[in-house]
């Protein structure tokens, strides 16, 4: 079952996403899962998300045929798929190349949880995965492997790869990891930035899961 409603998500994250600065032009790919039916709703290859529409989003099975839409699919379908995969609590990946992070990768660095927003939702650190060509088969098990449980990873020389629970997560996720890089860069400046320690960052994480926000949500 094709479902509309989820095509608009995909549509509207590119335009929440140009307005949040978080891709460049056409730049980046993303996708999510819908949890009922396990089919993926992804963008075309190399469109403008301005322009985007319902009908551009490619709708792919768990071995990536296309099973919905006209358009060739973004070239790191390979990528998506590999995760959901791979990750059965991530209904969500989101591909850029937002400047602060690429920065990281560029030096092979990972982003060490710095700030506390990082630690609740995107994880113990994000890892610089091994370098591999954009759209192949390498990239797409680097990615999964330098990603393991955590919600980011970075890959070097060109972007980042974040996943969520949701596409609203997914974004939130993000905008934190790409807030991140930049203090971190910021702290390393001018001095040696205190890294929170693990047993902290998983207390946060259970607190976030079991206490925090409303009740159900
Ligand atoms: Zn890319």
């Amino acid at each position: 079952m094709i479902k509309t409603e989820l095509k608009e998500t995909i549509v509207q994250t590119g335009i929440k996403m140009l307005k949040d600065g978080l891709t460049v032009g056409t730049w980046g790919n993303f996708s999510l899962r819908d949890p009922e039916t396990g089919l993926i709703y992804i963008t075309p290859s190399g469109m403008d998300y301005e322009t985007l529409k319902t009908t551009d989003v490619v709708v792919l099975d768990s071995e990536i045929n296309i099973v919905d839409g006209e358009c060739t699919p973004s070239v790191e379908k390979g990528m998506h798929i590999a995760i959901y995969n791979a990750r059965e609590d991530v209904n969500a990946v989101v591909h850029t190349h937002p400047l602060y992070s690429t920065v990281l990768g560029v030096n092979k660095m990972e982003l060490p949880a710095i700030s506390e927003d990082f630690a609740q939702i995107v994880g113990y650190k994000m890892s610089c995965s091994e370098y591999a060509l954009p759209g192949t088969d390498v990239l797409a098990q680097n990615v999964v492997k330098g990603l393991g449980k955590e919600n980011g990873v970075l890959l070097p020389n060109h972007g980042t790869v974040l996943v969520g629970a949701d596409m609203k997560s997914a974004l939130t996720i993000c905008q934190v990891a790409e807030k991140s890089a930049q203090i971190y860069i910021h702290a390393l400046s001018i001095g040696t930035p205190n890294i929170i320690p693990d047993e902290d960052v998983k207390a946060m994480q259970d607190y976030v899961r079991t206490r925090y926000g409303q009740k159900g949500n």
